[in-house]
């Protein structure tokens, strides 16, 4: 699979290594296979799209980006007191307050090193006890066999031993609310944080000390009857901290990922099978950059997708998508409700010949609720067009 999937890439061209934020992106779009084998096969999607000639806006602006990192570092001034006071606060408020948290030092060679480093300090902080704050942690999640290496902003360790994901952004929180769109992208991210730390949870609760507390709501957890060793719990609620209205002050909320993080796993799971559409393929199907438009075009409408207007904010293809989409008159382009409301009619045509009564089971509701409109509407045209000519009447 491993030489197919290369074969798929191109020849000598490396592998794009998955970022928490291209994870997070399969789950915003779990039907799309097209996305699933480019991702699984680690092609570039910015140099796919710019040599399809629909380079996509997608990404975060440089000013963004410097907005962002001085919020951050605000947030995670003096020991990171702030965080850990909201983490108090929104996350575990029958806590002792964090009055001392340890930040342990996760300096290490390399991303392997870093992630090592990253779980012997949540093992010793787990045993410890009391507050610590894990800043820019290196967390590794196996993807479709190979290991994606993930930086939260931040983990909190609990007194009683569990582990909660921090989220920092930009955008902001009004009046305790921020923009619903961007908290999903940030809780479809932070998911993917949160399987990450299961991993390493998973491994420290199989050591013969340790002792791993069962999974749920995200509540605070028992400790170890025995030797006093706690729980190596991740929390599926996590911390999410804004500026507040505006300001450089910091708000925080805590994000419930439960929904998130069942979605994700479930596309990590399907990833692991981008066989199945990898054998779909013609023979000699390939995404390499250096490939002709008009080669990448053929390879790329070879694979199904599902394009909706969410793919602009997710997805490096989502020009290109749309465009095809429209060729095709798929229906998905017009956003996801109405394709639910659709059922088994996926282009204009196929809805516009079930209205007019040429195709479609008269006993699909769909179907049904289409000749409905299309006949009021007629309706409403005849009625239009009688009130215009008796008017036109009226004045001669
Ligand atoms: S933009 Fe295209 S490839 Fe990306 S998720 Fe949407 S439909 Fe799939």
């Amino acid at each position: 699979m491993r030489h197919r999937l290369a074969e798929l890439r191109g020849p000598d061209v490396p592998a794009k290594a998955l970022d928490a934020r291209a994870l997070a992106a399969l789950a915003a779009n779990p039907g799309c296979r097209r996305r699933a084998i480019l991702d699984g096969a680690g092609v570039d999607k910015v140099r796919l799209a710019g040599a399809l000639g629909a380079p996509s806006g997608f990404g975060q602006s440089q000013f963004a980006l410097t907005r962002g990192n001085a919020f951050e570092a605000r947030v995670k001034a003096d020991g990171g007191a702030e965080l850990l006071r909201l983490a108090h606060a929104r996350l575990d408020p029958g806590a002792e307050p964090p009055e001392a948290a340890a930040v342990p030092d996760l300096t290490a060679h390399g991303p392997e090193g870093r992630t090592a480093r990253t779980a012997l300090a949540l093992r010793e902080a787990t045993r410890a006890g009391g507050w610590t704050l894990l800043d820019h942690p290196m967390l590794a999640l196996d993807v479709a066999g190979s290991l994606a290496f993930l930086e939260p902003d931040a983990v909190v360790v609990h007194p009683d031993g569990s582990w909660s994901v921090v989220e920092i952004k930009s955008f902001p929180m009004l009046d305790g609310a921020a923009d619903p769109a961007k908290v999903g992208a940030a809780a479809r991210q932070a998911a993917v944080y949160v399987l990450a730390l299961e991993e390493v949870a998973e491994r420290i609760g199989a050591e013969p000390e340790g002792h791993a507390g069962a999974e749920g709501d995200g509540g605070p957890r028992r400790q170890s009857a025995h030797g006093g060793t706690r729980a190596a719990v991740v929390r599926h609620r996590v911390l999410l901290v804004c500026p507040k209205d505006f300001s450089n002050l910091a708000a925080a909320s805590a994000v419930d990922v439960r929904k998130q993080r069942a979605v994700t796993a479930r596309q990590l799971a399907r990833l692991t099978r981008i066989e199945e559409i990898a054998e779909a393929l013609p023979e000699g199907t390939c995404f390499a950059p250096d490939r002709s438009a008009e080669e990448l075009t053929a390879a790329v409408a070879a694979v199904p997708a599902t394009y909706a207007p969410e793919c602009l904010s997710a997805c490096e293809l989502a020009f290109h998508c749309r465009e095809l989409a429209r060729e095709a008159g798929a229906v998905t382009r017009l956003g996801r409700p109405l394709r639910a409301e659709l059922g088994g009619l996926a282009t204009v045509e196929e809805v516009l010949a079930a209205a007019r009564g040429f195709s479609g089971d008269p006993d699909d509701p769909a179907v049904a609720a289409l000749r409905r409109a299309a006949a009021l509407r007629a309706e409403a045209l005849e009625s239009a067009k009688a009130r215009a000519g008796a008017e036109v009447a009226a004045c001669r």
